[in-house]
């Protein structure tokens, strides 16, 4: 009686330890397979290409100061360092913006590819840049 207890018991423990390690393993297997799509997708510009990006000091008279900043969704105020998009013209601060950049290589505003390299291979290629949808100013 005593022993059908224990074994009853130790079954019910073995059975639980294996459920556990399950669960750790399939959620690292998640994790890994996040990191991977993560991976996979990250398709940012290099240091280069970003700093190849014509940078400025914004000033409150100049045309297109003023505007905002679609990464931290803030004004792009005079006296601070704003990057324009050689590709669309649309402006954010230069922090916002190379944060973004160093994982995706499209505005966050229209998705127009600023990856220069990409861009004029398209050119080359046959005109496929004309086609692009104009950014809304
Ligand atoms: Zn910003
Ligand atoms: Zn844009």
């Amino acid at each position: 009686m005593a022993l059908s207890f224990i074994i009853g018991l130790a079954t019910f423990v073995i059975y639980l330890l294996i459920w556990y390690l399950c669960r750790r393993h399939n959620r690292r297997i998640a994790v890994m397979a996040a990191a991977q799509h993560q991976l996979a997708n990250a398709r940012g510009l290099g240091p280069a290409a970003i700093a190849a990006m014509p940078a400025f000091v914004c000033e409150n008279s100049q045309e297109g100061g003023g505007g905002d900043c679609a990464v931290c969704l803030g004004q792009v105020q005079g006296g601070e360092i704003a990057r324009r998009l050689p590709v669309c013209k649309h402006l954010f601060h230069v922090d916002c913006i190379d944060m973004w950049l160093h994982s995706h290589s499209t505005c966050p505003v229209c998705r127009a590819d600023v990856n220069l390299a990409a861009v004029a291979k398209k050119a080359e290629g046959g005109g496929e840049v004309a086609s692009q949808p104009l950014p809304p100013v």
